[in-house]
């Protein structure tokens, strides 16, 4: 059986969210499965509290990444979030600002930054980092 390939989502809790961005990771990057790493308004916590971040969610993401091989990490925010309420602008800047916390995680994959918008369509609002994320 040939190895599966594993994509990671650092993403809220909010259930209308996932099913969304595992099938836009599917697509888009070419992953078999997405390993998700969940907290309540995700983006605001990495974009607030960078330590706390840190501590809270990093152990899970070095999982998928190193266990898992993902070669990549979405930072999702979205519409309508209980846990961290905004208009998107506020959310774009909290996703900016959660990606340079990502970055200073060295983990060496492509990060990507997706905002869920009110019809949960997903939008690319940034992305950096390693390449080759099409295998
Ligand atoms: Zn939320």
């Amino acid at each position: 059986m040939p190895r599966a390939n594993f994509g990671t989502a650092l993403t809220c809790i909010d259930g209308r969210v996932h099913l969304p961005v595992i099938s836009w990771m599917r697509d888009m990057l070419l992953v078999d499965y997405v390993d998700l790493v969940t907290y309540p308004g995700a983006d605001g916590l990495l974009a607030g509290d960078a330590e706390r971040a840190t501590r809270l969610l990093k152990g899970s993401v070095d999982i998928s990444v190193q266990r898992h091989a993902s070669p990549v990490l979405a930072l999702v925010a979205h519409h309508d979030c209980a846990a961290n309420p905004g208009t998107a602008e506020a959310h774009r800047d909290q996703l900016l600002r959660g990606l340079r916390t990502l970055q200073g995680w060295n983990l060496g994959v492509k990060l990507i930054a997706l905002w869920l918008t009110e019809q949960w369509q997903i939008d690319v609002v940034r992305t950096r980092g390693a390449d080759a994320v099409v295998r």
